[in-house]
């Protein structure tokens, strides 16, 4: 998905769920976790993080291991020490992860125990992914 896609649907979380724990109804929280769930792209030299950590590309393939939940689950146990923001940055990672998912390329969800990809009916920059940033955007807003 697209890194407006991406915000909007972490925003709909973020609104859904504040109020839920004392920490996810801060702004630090929000930001946090609106920055995280760039963070998987970042094996991807065409995205907005990946173009400034032109290193990972060659590490590691698109779609690859930064996109499952293994990945999320490591960020969180090593944030989690260190920060009061980690389930922040759960919440940002889990969110890219669900909206890839919902795409043609999808995600290797049970990564490293298979390499089938979880997949949906989305292609990337398509009408239909304008339509889904069109119902996010607009749910974020009602719920506001
Ligand atoms: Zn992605």
């Amino acid at each position: 998905m697209l890194f407006l896609t991406h915000l909007l649907f972490t925003a709909l979380l973020l609104v859904l769920f504040r109020g839920v724990s004392p920490a996810g109804s801060g702004t630090l929280f929000a930001v946090t976790a609106l920055l995280a769930t760039l963070l998987p792209d970042l094996d991807s030299a065409g995205s907005i993080l990946g173009r400034h950590a032109p290193w990972v590309q060659p590490l590691l393939r698109h779609r690859g291991v930064l996109h499952t939940p293994l990945a999320a689950a490591v960020l969180w146990l090593a944030a989690r020490p260190f920060t009061t923001l980690a389930d922040a940055l759960l919440l940002g990672y889990v969110s890219h992860l669900l909206m890839d998912a919902c795409s043609k390329e999808g995600i290797l969800a049970l990564f490293p125990l298979s390499r089938r990809r979880l997949t949906g009916p989305i292609r990337v920059g398509s009408a239909m992914e304008f339509l889904l940033g069109l119902g996010l955007a607009a749910a974020v807003l009602l719920l506001l």
